[in-house]
């Protein structure tokens, strides 16, 4: 039997709306693996899907950091951060921070809606 894959979910405030829906349309695919999320995140696809999702603590208040914590632990198995090229964010460092970790890990991050479309197509059809 595989081992349940653990998948982060992070988006900054203007692609929160692309993440909820993006969770909606991937629910059933996501049903199937343990989530977690940086606080607002994570608290708004679990409102919106109804799926358990872990709460670290806010991004701009350390989130990140926990998230790229469990990736260096191999905890985490996918990040999905939809993160925002438009505005500078005040933990600009942590984010560099989780895409760097994310890299020295080779742990699969999506950065946009259709990387994270092909990222869990390709999960999933492995896992049938
Ligand atoms: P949030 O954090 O989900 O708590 O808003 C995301 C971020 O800004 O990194």
């Amino acid at each position: 039997m595989q081992k349940q894959m653990t998948v982060a979910l992070i988006a900054h405030d203007n692609k929160k709306h692309e993440m909820i829906q993006w969770a909606l349309t991937n629910k059933k695919a996501l049903s199937r693996f343990k989530l977690c999320g940086t606080g607002t995140t994570a608290k708004l696809v679990a409102d919106a899907t109804e799926l358990e999702v872990k709460r670290y603590l806010s991004g701009p208040l350390g989130g990140d950091q926990q998230i790229g914590a469990k990736v260096a632990e191999g905890k985490i198995d996918m990040v999905i951060f939809f993160w925002d090229p438009l505005q500078m964010q005040p933990h600009d460092p942590d984010v560099k921070a989780l895409l760097r970790i994310a890299a020295l890990y080779d742990v699969p991050i999506a950065t946009n809606k259709r990387t994270a479309d092909y990222l869990i197509g390709a999960v999933a059809k492995n896992r049938e």
